[in-house]
């Protein structure tokens, strides 16, 4: 009686200990290379530099060109004209104003996105999340974001999302 109680628990503990240290000694060295190489891996340090001056460089003409228009809205509100918008009539002179009024501001606001956009790109270089698709996660090709260098989507999900709307 005695023999038959001492062999259930023993094959009982040694089946509930056995299995999960077999399988946690084997995957314990294996799995700890792998995990680390799996993660994608962004731009690189070089990479990261090149685009930051891309988009610096971009910046600085946007903001150039925002303060030019900033002068000539003054120009036009203070109505005080040095070019040859002059020699329009009184009458003509305040249509053209204000559809060039209009035309400057949707620029500027235009630009202002852009602005915006390379900012964003900037703060996501110094996050390490630049170069990543916001939608699927993917790393975005370095053709893409030579062209495209404020870029949040991959290829893919620009489309997906242009046809959905
Ligand atoms: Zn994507």
């Amino acid at each position: 009686m005695a023999k038959k109680i001492v062999k259930k628990t023993k094959s009982a503990s040694a089946k509930k200990t056995a299995r999960p240290k077999a399988t946690a000694v084997k995957s314990k060295p294996a799995a700890a290379k792998p995990v680390k190489k799996k993660v994608v891996k962004g731009f690189g340090a070089n990479d990261l530099k090149y685009f930051k001056g891309i988009i610096t460089e971009k910046r600085k003409e946007i903001l150039e060109e925002l303060a030019i228009l900033k002068e000539s809205m003054m120009d036009v509100t203070t109505g005080e004209y040095a070019s040859e918008n002059s020699t329009y009539s009184t009458h003509m002179e305040q249509g053209t104003d204000a559809m060039e009024r209009e035309k400057t501001f949707l620029f500027a606001s235009r630009e202002g996105k852009f602005l915006n956009y390379l900012d964003d790109a900037l703060k996501r270089i110094d996050k390490g999340t630049y170069g990543f698709c916001i939608n699927c996660g993917k790393l975005i090709p370095k053709a893409r974001l030579e062209a495209v260098p404020h870029a949040q989507l991959c290829i893919e999900c620009k489309n997906l999302k242009k046809g959905s709307m």
